[in-house]
């Protein structure tokens, strides 16, 4: 039987009282078209780790789709994980998002962020403890993770993070495809058989792209930069050529292959249920 291909949405816990007001909305809103399963950040961009557990309690309460914290080694003793994990099992979660985490200012790449140095570390943590309670992604980089010292290094880093028992990766977003499809290749290669489900990154706001890509190390073609420059200061004309842009390379990966799309809504409805309407999603009955 064919795989079923897979599509779920990222949020990450509101900053403000108004977001939080505001969380049950967008939660209802997402979830009316059924997405696999929805994750919530931990700490992302390096900011406080606060707020996830309650996010993902929103999630289950408002759309009663299954809900992936994501959980990383920055700060974490063996023990406050092992808690952590207690807590979400409990609350019937079985599906996290297992992450180094993005490195706190002032930390220097070489230095362990929390007991835990890697991702590889936390899963094979996480599989010891809880066996295969907890379905983990991990999280994959096409275009090389930031701190990768070369491709092949950062790959095997990879390959050792998936064996220590992941069951699908999730990727950073990317604009080529090409890079995409070459990390398949190298997972098909290096005999891994986990799938390899595509991040995606609606365009909204160039400075707001400009500055995440820079982090995170995706590259922003030359010919999407220059005409995102163009259109910053015409805002429907910029979401439309966005728009254009994520549907084909979300179309291209579809039909490449591609087993799912991860999209990382930015707490946002509209952009990424737009992109779902242009990509011709199915929308399946609610159980
Ligand atoms: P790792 O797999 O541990 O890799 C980190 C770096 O260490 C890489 O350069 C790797 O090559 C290197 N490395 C790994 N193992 C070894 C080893 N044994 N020896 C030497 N070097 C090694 N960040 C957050 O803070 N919160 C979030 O919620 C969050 N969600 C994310 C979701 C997705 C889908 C993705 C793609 C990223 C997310 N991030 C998040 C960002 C992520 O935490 C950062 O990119 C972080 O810098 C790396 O995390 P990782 O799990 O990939 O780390």
């Amino acid at each position: 039987m064919a795989q079923e291909i897979t599509f779920s949405f990222e949020l990450f816990p509101p900053r403000t009282p108004e977001g939080w007001q505001k969380l049950p909305a967008l939660v209802q809103k997402l979830a009316s078209v059924r997405p696999a399963f929805f994750s919530v950040t931990h700490g992302a961009g390096g900011s406080d780790q606060h707020g996830t557990y309650e996010a993902i309690m929103q999630v289950v309460e408002h759309s009663g789709i299954e809900a992936a914290p994501h959980l990383t080694c920055v700060g974490s003793t063996r023990a406050s994980i092992a808690a952590l994990l207690q807590r979400y099992r409990e609350a019937g979660v079985k599906r996290i998002v297992a992450l180094r985490g993005d490195l706190p200012p002032g930390l220097a790449p070489d230095e362990a962020p929390g007991e835990f140095r890697y991702a590889s570390e936390l899963v094979t943590f996480i599989r010891e403890q809880h066996g295969d309670h907890f379905r983990l992604e991990i999280a994959a980089y096409p275009e090389m993770h930031p701190q990768g010292v070369t491709p092949a290094q950062d790959f095997d880093n990879f390959r050792r993070k998936a064996e220590a028992g992941a069951h699908a990766a999730i990727t950073q977003y990317f604009f080529n495809a090409d890079a995409y499809f070459d990390f398949v290749n190298r997972c098909e290669q290096a005999g891994l058989k986990i799938p390899v489900i595509a991040g995606i990154m609606p365009i909204t706001n160039f400075a707001q792209l400009a500055r995440f890509s820079a982090a995170c190390g995706a590259e922003i073609p030359r010919w999407i930069r220059l005409r995102l420059e163009q259109l910053q200061d015409d805002k429907p004309a910029l979401l439309d050529f966005g728009l254009d842009v994520v549907t084909q390379l979300s179309r291209t990966l579809l039909d490449n292959g591609a087993p799912g799309l991860h999209f990382y809504t930015l707490n946002q409805s509209e952009p990424t249920l737009r992109l779902w309407k242009n990509l011709a999603l199915p929308v399946p009955a609610a159980a």
